[in-house]
């Protein structure tokens, strides 16, 4: 079976940049056996329902503005994987949680960030599953759960951000602060421990989460690792930008 990942994506600029997150995703990809097809989970694609891409082949979709134009001749075109789409979301119905197909959608940065570091070549189909931020933590837990028996043929690739404000984000790279080494330390023992009512509430429990986490987009596909696995193992830690961490999780 599969871990289920969780892995930062950062700034778009990520395979771009020398640092050691882009270094950890590079041997990431290597270090699994070659899985027969990926669902990727992005923050960046948000819907009221849950939505499984359905298209024949994925476009690469450039969701950011103003950075280096390299960055927009970057393509993760892989097949799409409209079988596994249809498998998925009858897993999910039959879960309670009702869901779509888009067929026009491509893969957000936040999906072929890490794709193209994990696996350069784009040849292992890729499915994308959309997040529901107005349902919140627990919904997100049980949206993995309903994707456990994906795992044993296909690799869930959740990525987000393990702390994530913008407003916060030091570009001149300077240490990482206070608040943000707190809460990824409370967040790193509750999902290791298996918290799950911690990690339920962690918007009232964890210290400085409403700073790491101004909104819960970039968190929320975490959830949806930790549901579809039973034990936690934390694969990479860094900070980049100051409060920026990128840290990676496997869940077995
Ligand atoms: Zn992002």
């Amino acid at each position: 079976m599969f871990p289920a990942l969780f892995v930062s994506h950062g700034a778009p600029t990520l395979p771009l940049d020398d640092t050691p997150a882009r270094d950890f995703l590079r041997g990431l990809g290597q270090s699994l056996p070659r899985p027969k097809v990926i669902l990727a989970i992005s923050a960046h694609w948000e819907t009221e329902r849950a939505t499984l891409t359905a298209a024949l082949r994925n476009s690469t979709i450039h969701d950011f503005r103003g950075f280096p134009k390299p960055l927009y001749d970057l393509h993760y075109d892989a097949p799409g994987a409209p079988d596994t789409a249809a498998q998925l979301a009858q897993a999910l119905e039959q879960a309670g949680i009702p869901a779509s197909f888009n067929d026009r959608r491509g893969l957000d940065h936040g999906a072929w960030v890490p794709l193209m570091l994990m696996y350069p070549t784009a040849d292992i189909p890729v499915v994308q599953l959309s997040i529901q931020p107005q349902q919140g933590v627990a919904y997100h837990v049980a949206l993995g759960k309903a994707l456990r028996a994906f795992r044993d043929e296909g690799l869930i690739l959740a990525s987000g951000g393990f702390v994530h404000n913008l407003m916060a984000l030091d570009w001149q790279g300077g240490a990482e602060p206070e608040w943000s080494a707190r809460f990824s330390d409370w967040m790193d023992a509750a999902l290791i421990e298996r918290r799950d009512d911690d990690l339920v509430d962690y918007r009232s429990r964890a210290p400085g989460a409403l700073r790491a986490h101004p909104t819960e987009d970039h968190i929320l596909p975490l959830f949806v690792a930790y549901g579809a696995g039973e034990a936690s193992r934390r694969l990479h830690r860094s900070a980049t930008f100051g409060s920026l961490r990128m840290d990676a999780y496997a869940f077995d």
